[in-house]
């Protein structure tokens, strides 16, 4: 199958599990999770019309990135994967969203480089819901403590959360896992005031319909187009 043939299925499979719970399907951001391939598909797959790419390593994505592979504004690269300070100042450099912000010492170190690229940068806290060791995130029960501080950082923009569902056979199985997300959104949501709180990250091949129907606005996927 060719990847335009890919793209245009996950988007009507988007639009239909919106649909189904009665969401605009326009809320929803599809993130192409291009860590797979290279520049050349990426290429390929801007054509196709996909406008927001997902990379989880600073290096790949400089490499494929760096120069863009379209003009800035009119498409946008996230950073998915666990960021370790001393790549903050690049990752701030070349990203459009941080989904991956899980200590506050790193909210920092990236807080102080776009300062210095006079750049406000979206981000968003990825939690631990599921609990498991090999899994990166904050604890749920560290996300008040750590959101307070972040939300006083001037130049990071705080979207939401972003979680990793574990991989199970039942995408069913994950539902929970989305539905806890989505609980700590709202309850942040109602005690703090944060405007541009709005997205949750959840959701990938496997499980991203089930994320839709359980309020998610940023999915990550990769196989479904890139295989
Ligand atoms: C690789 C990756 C994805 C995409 O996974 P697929 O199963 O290929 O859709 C999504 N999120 C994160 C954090 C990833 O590392």
């Amino acid at each position: 199958m060719t990847l335009a043939t890919n793209l245009a299925q996950v988007q009507e499979r988007i639009e239909r599990a919106a649909q189904r719970v009665g969401r605009n399907p326009a809320e929803i951001t599809l993130v192409g999770v291009s860590k797979t391939v290279g520049r050349e598909v990426v290429e390929e797959a801007y054509r196709a019309g996909l406008r927001v790419f997902g990379e989880n390593r600073v290096p790949d994505a400089e490499e494929k990135f760096s120069p863009l592979p379209y003009s800035p504004d009119q498409g946008q690269l996230h950073l998915i994967g666990h960021l370790q300070s001393n790549k903050a100042k690049r990752a701030a450099n070349l990203f459009d969203m941080i989904h991956s912000v899980d200590d506050y010492k790193l909210a920092v170190a990236l807080d102080r480089h776009c300062a210095e690229l006079g750049k406000k940068l979206p981000i968003l806290l990825q939690i631990n819901v599921s609990g498991e060791l090999s899994k990166e995130g904050l604890e749920p029960s560290q996300l008040t403590e750590n959101l307070e501080k972040i939300a006083q950082l001037p130049n990071l923009e705080l979207h939401g959360l972003m979680t990793i569902a574990p991989f199970v056979q039942n995408a069913e199985e994950t539902r929970p896992i989305f539905r806890q997300l989505r609980r700590l959104f709202e309850n942040q949501a109602n005690s703090v005031k944060m405007y541009k709180w709005r997205d949750l990250s959840m959701g990938m091949t496997n499980d991203f319909e089930v994320a839709i129907e359980e309020g998610a606005t940023l999915v990550r996927v990769g196989r479904a187009i890139f295989q």
